[in-house]
This record gives structure tokens, C-alpha cells and sequence, in this order.
């Protein structure tokens, strides 16, 4: 296999195919002497309208609680694969957007994402893997995944 890819982008959901996705990313990067980040995207929830602006300083806070938490996490994650701080990301907003504009902006030629993950249960290819296969200006495996 050619050394095609020089940075591949992980992207995580928490689910739990994350270990799956993960290790099909580590091994790729390996073999092609690639740079390997990692990212989760902390999704918009829908308490965000200015109809119950009494809960906008709530939800305020509750984004940021979230955020947090999703670095937290990622941070374990990508410590275990020997990822350093300034290869992980962790973002608030649309997955799909997201992943694709990350990628674009660290010039990444390769996103690794699972086949479907939280919003693809039961589905050949969930919504997030969907836009990003879409919208994606690299290329992307989506590492077919079984359902549990
Ligand atoms: P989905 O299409 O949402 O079922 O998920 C498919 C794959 O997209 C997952 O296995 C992850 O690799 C990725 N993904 C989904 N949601 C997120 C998220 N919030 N942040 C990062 N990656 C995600």
C-alpha cells in the first residue's frame, strides 16, 4: 500500500463502536507514517430558542458543562493512543459540518469515521457519516461497522 495519507482525522462519537473506529485509524496512520488527530463535536441541543430566553444563561452553561466533559473524555481517549493536546479537538455544533471544516482548516487527507454510531443504529450509514462522505473535500473511510 502507497504511504497515501499524511494526516488522518479520527472523528468519535462515544459509542460504543468508538474503540472499532479508533483502532482502524491507528493502524492506518501507522502504516503510512501519518499524523493522527482525534475530534468530537459536543452536538446543539434544542434549548436555544428566544422563546425561553430565561434559559438562555442556562443553557449557556450547559454548553460549556458539556464541552468540558466531551474534552475530558477525548482527552483520555486520544492520551491512550498517544495523541497529543494540540491534535485533539473538541467543538460545539453540527457533527458533519464540523468535521469537514476541521479537516479543511488542518489540511487532513483522511477522515476516519464509523459506518453509523448514535444517529445510525439499524442504518447501513448514519446521517453524520452521510454528510461527511457528502461534504468532505479528502477522502473518508467510513469503517463498516455490526451492530451490536
Ligand atoms: P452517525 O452517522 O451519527 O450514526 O455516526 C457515524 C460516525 O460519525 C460515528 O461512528 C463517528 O465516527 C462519527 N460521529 C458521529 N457523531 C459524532 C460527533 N458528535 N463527533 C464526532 N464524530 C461523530
Amino acid at each position: 500500500m502507497d504511504s497515501d495519507y499524511q494526516h488522518i482525522l479520527i472523528a468519535v462519537d462515544f459509542s460504543s463502536h468508538t474503540e472499532e473506529v479508533c483502532s482502524k485509524a491507528q493502524a492506518l496512520a501507522q502504516r503510512n507514517n501519518a499524523r493522527l488527530s482525534i475530534c468530537h463535536i459536543v452536538e446543539d441541543f434544542p434549548l436555544t430558542d428566544f422563546a425561553y430566553e430565561p434559559m438562555i444563561s442556562v443553557d449557556i452553561d450547559m454548553r460549556e458543562a458539556l464541552l468540558e466533559a466531551g474534552k475530558k473524555q477525548l482527552g483520555k481517549r486520544a492520551e491512550e493512543m498517544g495523541i497529543p493536546a494540540s491534535q485533539q479537538w473538541v467543538e460545539c455544533g453540527s457533527p458533519g459540518h464540523n468535521l469537514v471544516r476541521i479537516a479543511d482548516e488542518n489540511q487532513v487527507d483522511l477522515i476516519v469515521v464509523g459506518s453509523h454510531g448514535r444517529h445510525g443504529i439499524k442504518m447501513l450509514l448514519g446521517s453524520t457519516a452521510n454528510a461527511v462522505l457528502h461534504h468532505a473535500h479528502c477522502d473518508v473511510l467510513a469503517v463498516r461497522l455490526k451492530d451490536d
